[in-house]
């Protein structure tokens, strides 16, 4: 390909906006100048990635990774400079020399996006402009498609012939041998020679989330042609399970509404979008993917469901909660009136009556499993309902965030009505064997985990390497009790408490052996003051269990919160324990907040979200405060 020169590569520069392509990738927050997220480079819990959009640049103090827009996109996306460049300046609508004609050092993947192009304008223009694509208009027009959202999405149409596409491509000087690399002919089988893999189709390009064609979905106009659709296959360009549909067209609603809807297919995506619901996707010619989640994450925290109501809606619905815990994210999980479709729903109804029913009717994923299993009649026997609670559990153990599972384990405590210290044991019990699993590949053949960094925080939050820190006396305390009670009051501590909330190392270490005894049966304060639970734990033990110090009584004359006092009972003292616990815990944060709200204010950036949090601890803190957490018993 012809030299890009440095006045066009300039110029390129001067119009991108560094912050615009970022966030493509990462969730950035505005600090003074300078935006802030976590690094798409290497993986990290606390944001240390920085852009200023001023200088147009990105610098990582956690890796070091760092240069302007062109270096981002040559890193996140594994490109070469000329191709950064000419994807950047057909963002920003630069006109650079055409790589017409393809010059013997055009990369083939270049030309593939070249032809995946040319074919996009060849169907779009058939379809529009053609006495050909006249069938295809009115099928467009009878599904209430109009001008607009069909130029938008690019829709075209594949003319009822086995070489439109070639003949056209060849008048480009664009070969079989690319229209094959980029999935659009097929060889023949008999002689020599390709055949235009669509023919007779309505045609959806299906772009990456900046624009680029990558592949197409092509669907039947006559009823009596199977199948349904034809999508691209697989190419070096197009990896389906990396791809979703609509995320281009749809990704600064979701950025705005922090949500995506997940739909099925081409026409719901672009019917809704039509109607104004314009953060949705389909993922394409594939089950949902956790690489489709990963992408999804960059954009938004919270994931909209829509399933059919039939089994393989309900198993397809469920792999994809899993998926979406997994990666952080929070499902839901909404199942339209019976015999509708989002396009029919939304063609009848309108719009604002979409967005209204996704409000209204949507499950968290305990209540949708649980109403699954309902209909089935699973509720119904006793070995039934074990099974469902321990589906309930397996997918809680997903959730990284203790804060997060703990409150989604209080509410399928309260939707299985169950007290959610019977659940708590379980669920600890499930995640140790998982860690340990992960920690102890059964297979050597378990193929290596390449992590995108989207998914990098899939970490246990204990499993990281926090410097062990001195446990607060409340702890000290609670080991106290359990070492002291024995298994009534393990049963009652670890009851309300996750094991993940005591400060890592010894003391973690210590209630999660407290746990394995009480899961066993048998308390044995013995073994642990001999060292079988590491020598940290043997020394936590024998400290407390000689030399105990109540919690300070600040606490009970700054804030009115009882201060645990063995003269009252190891319950009633444990219960004041657990309160103080939490109340730090809840504290630290609300602190946090409170800096960032303080930078916040200084640098007149966005505090809504600042605040919202804040409201919620506050809620959280008033509900410790009040001992609910404590009440189910
Ligand atoms: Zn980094």
């Amino acid at each position: 390909m012809s030299r890009i020169s440095d006045t066009h590569i300039e110029e390129v520069r001067t119009l991108t906006d560094i912050v615009d392509v970022v966030s493509d990738y990462v969730r950035l927050k505005k600090r003074g100048n300078n935006f802030i997220g976590l690094c798409p480079f290497h993986s990290e819990k606390t944001p240390s990635f920085n852009v200023n959009p001023g200088m147009g640049i990105f610098k990582c103090f956690g890796c070091g990774e760092g240069g302007d827009v062109f270096h981002f996109l040559e890193r996140v996306e594994g490109l070469s400079f000329p191709e950064t460049v000419r994807l950047l300046a057909e963002q920003v609508g630069v006109q650079l020399p055409e790589e017409d004609g393809l010059d013997e050092d055009t990369s083939e993947r270049e030309a593939g996006y070249h032809a995946l192009r040319f074919a996009a304008r060849f169907y779009h223009d058939n379809l529009t402009k053609s006495d050909d694509g006249s069938v295809a208009r009115a099928y467009l027009k009878e599904r209430g498609f109009d001008a607009q959202s069909i130029r938008k999405f690019g829709v075209g149409y594949a003319p009822d012939s086995w070489d439109a596409l070639l003949r056209a491509a060849e008048t480009k000087n664009i070969g079989p041998d690319i229209l094959a690399y980029a999935g659009l002919v097929v060889p023949r089988k008999e002689r020599n020679g390709w055949y235009d893999r669509y023919r007779h189709r309505l045609m959806f390009p299906i772009f990456s989330h900046v624009g680029k064609v990558l592949g197409f979905g092509g669907r039947i106009l006559r009823d009596e042609d199977t199948p349904k659709y034809i999508n691209s296959p697989e190419t070096k360009i197009y990896s389906k399970s990396r791809v979703l549909y609509g995320l281009y067209h749809g990704k600064n609603a979701m950025r705005h509404r922090e949500e995506a809807v997940l739909v099925e297919g081409y026409t719901d995506v672009v019917s809704l979008y039509q109607a104004g619901v314009q953060h949705v996707v389909a993922s394409s010619g594939t089950a949902l993917t956790g690489e489709q989640v990963a992408l999804l994450g960059r954009y938004v925290k919270t994931v909209v469901l829509l399933y059919d109501a039939d089994a393989a809606g309900d198993r397809a619905a469920l792999r994809a909660i899993d998926l979406i815990l997994a990666a952080g994210l929070v499902p839901y999980a909404v199942q339209l009136p019976d015999g509708e479709d989002p396009d029919s729903f939304v063609r009848s109804r309108g719009g604002p009556a979409f967005d209204a029913y996704l409000r209204d009717h949507r499950q968290d994923f305990v209540a949708f499993m649980l109403a699954e299993a309902g209909k089935s009649g699973k509720m119904d026997t006793p070995e039934g309902r074990a099974a469902i609670q321990r589906a309930v559990l397996e997918t809680l153990a997903k959730i990284n965030d203790p804060l997060v599972r703990e409150s989604y384990l209080r509410v399928a405590a309260g939707r299985m009505g169950l007290p959610d210290m019977q659940l708590r044991p379980l669920l600890e019990g499930i995640m140790k064997k998982r860690r340990s699993k992960d920690a102890h590949p059964a297979s050597p053949a378990r193929k290596s985990t390449v992590e995108t960094p989207q998914n990098a925080g899939t970490v246990a939050p204990d499993e990281e390497a926090l410097p062990a820190v001195d446990p607060a006396p409340p702890e000290k305390f609670l080991h106290f009790l359990m070492l002291d009670g024995g298994l009534p009051i393990i049963e009652y501590v670890m009851g309300h408490l996750a094991v993940d909330e005591f400060t890592s190392g010894p003391s973690r270490e210590l209630a999660g052996e407290l746990v394995r005894q009480y899961v066993s049966g048998a308390f044995d304060r013995e073994r642990i003051l001999g060292g079988a639970a590491g020598e940290g734990v043997r020394r936590l033990a024998a400290e407390v269990l000689t030399h105990l110090s109540e919690p300070s009584m600040n606490w009970e004359r700054r804030q009115g919160i009882s201060v645990p006092k063995l003269s009252d009972g190891p319950l009633e003292a444990a219960g004041s324990a657990m309160v103080l616990l939490r109340l730090k815990h809840v504290n630290r944060k609300l602190d946090r907040l409170q800096k960032e709200l303080y930078r916040a204010q200084q640098t007149g950036a966005e505090m809504s979200h600042l605040l919202k949090e804040q409201a919620e601890l506050l809620a959280w803190r008033r509900a410790i405060e009040n001992r609910e957490f404590l009440s189910t018993t």
